[in-house]
């Protein structure tokens, strides 16, 4: 939401009070107490934004933020868990851990590799048999539970007509997504979420659907459109509608994949329900989101191991507007760094941190960047161009 104007929407624009209602559920479920209100319209044309509802100092973490979900994307370079990108050691050190794994032809394994320091979390396979691995029983338990039940990969060899596999299905909607767009897999996570925090079956999936939940009212409102329909027009592109066409079915043959799995691992009495309908909107919805609203991952918490990168989304950071001359930074904490984690005991690899660069006066709205550091340094014109990729043209003082 961030970034982008109620009004550009036209007749998808939810209603006022919609608006008003929901920025104080999400207020509530954020805990938003702690000196930060989330407004319908921040002023000067904007959408949705966070306002500071008391002074912050130069240095002070405004607040701290967990994904709804992340993704690993440097995968041949370094071995992070499935779920909170916590580091487990090298891209090496997975392969010949999974090696030994299937040596000793159990499940789970041993030994840690001798790369890697002692507190080094112990790879915890996922329970389906696929190959993601997790940092510990309570990332696989919470995963599995939350979401990779229903996307799992894994289901042995498949035997008889694949259709009636849901591994099948998985594994065909992972090569799209490889080969396509890898937000689908974000997507498509979430997505899951969603789906089994209304079938609940073991896990904690619940903590994570109460969340979600006021997430996609904000989806439903239509404050974002799908995918499709609101990427950017590349400059070398004449056909609008084509190219959205083309989008959209991509998206559907990905929604397509991901269903034939659903359907199989769901009882039937889900899609009787018609609980699914209208999925296909909500996904493409989902893969828009993340688009745009991501924040890109690059924690480095052993640097001999080199950094973590991904993409993952934050619900608040994703509540806040652009500026130019941003009064917030986004920050992740490094495992071996106490400052990094602003002494914060449940520090996750993931977590990030919202610093004020500056101080930060009762009323005054919180922005950050979308822009990296570099780009800020362009000129007036050249952030606008950039800026065009999000949907809004940038009004901020530095702009003006
Ligand atoms: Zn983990
Ligand atoms: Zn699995
Ligand atoms: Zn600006």
């Amino acid at each position: 939401m961030a970034g982008t104007t109620v009004r550009e929407y036209g007749a998808f624009a939810p209603q006022e009070e919609e608006v008003v209602a929901h920025a104080m559920s999400l207020d509530s479920a954020l805990g938003l107490e702690g000196g930060l209100r989330l407004v319908p319209a921040a002023g000067e044309g904007k959408g949705r934004g966070l306002l500071a509802s008391k002074a912050f100092e130069q240095g002070f973490v405004i607040f701290k933020d967990d994904p709804i979900a992340a993704l690993h994307q440097n995968k041949d370079e370094c071995w992070a868990c499935e779920r909170c990108l916590k580091v487990m050691g090298s891209a090496s050190d997975r392969e010949s851990w999974l090696a030994r794994r299937s040596d000793s032809g159990e499940a789970g394994g041993s030994g840690s590799s001798s790369s890697k320091p002692d507190r080094a979390p112990r790879p915890v396979p996922c329970r389906g048999g696929c190959a993601e691995l997790y940092c510990s029983e309570a990332c696989e338990s919470h995963a599995w539970g939350a979401y990779h039940r229903l996307i799992c990969p894994a289901g042995g060899e498949i035997v008889g007509d694949p259709m009636q596999s849901a591994a099948y299905w998985m594994r065909e909607f992972n090569e799209h997504a490889d080969e396509t767009n890898d937000i689908f897999r974000l997507a498509a996570r979430v997505y899951a979420m969603v789906v089994a925090s209304v079938v609940p079956k073991g896990g904690d999936a619940e903590a994570d659907g109460s969340l979600l939940s006021l997430h996609l009212r904000s989806v439903r409102h239509a404050w974002k459109l799908p995918w499709w329909e609101q990427v950017a027009l590349p400059h070398d592109v004449d056909d609008e509608t084509e190219f959205r066409a083309q989008l959209k079915d991509l998206a559907k043959d990905s929604f397509d994949l991901l269903s034939g799995a659903l359907r199989l691992r769901l009882p039937p009495s889900v899609e009787e329900s018609g609980l699914l309908d209208g999925g296909f909107d909500l996904y493409g919805r989902l893969v828009g989101m993340f688009e745009l609203n991501n924040l890109e991952i690059f924690h480095s918490a052993e640097a001999e191991l080199g950094p973590v990168e991904g993409t993952a989304f934050y619900p608040l950071h994703s509540c806040m507007n652009h500026s130019c001359d941003p009064n917030v930074v986004m920050m992740f904490c490094d495992d071996d760094d106490e400052e990094g984690a602003n002494g914060d005991p449940e520090a996750e690899s993931y977590r990030c941190y919202a610093y004020a660069t500056r101080d930060i006066g009762e009323g005054e709205e919180v922005t950050c960047s979308y822009l990296d550091q570099d780009q800020l340094q362009l000129s007036t014109e050249e952030r606008q161009d950039l800026l065009r990729d999000y949907g809004f043209r940038c009004r901020c003082k530095r702009c003006e």
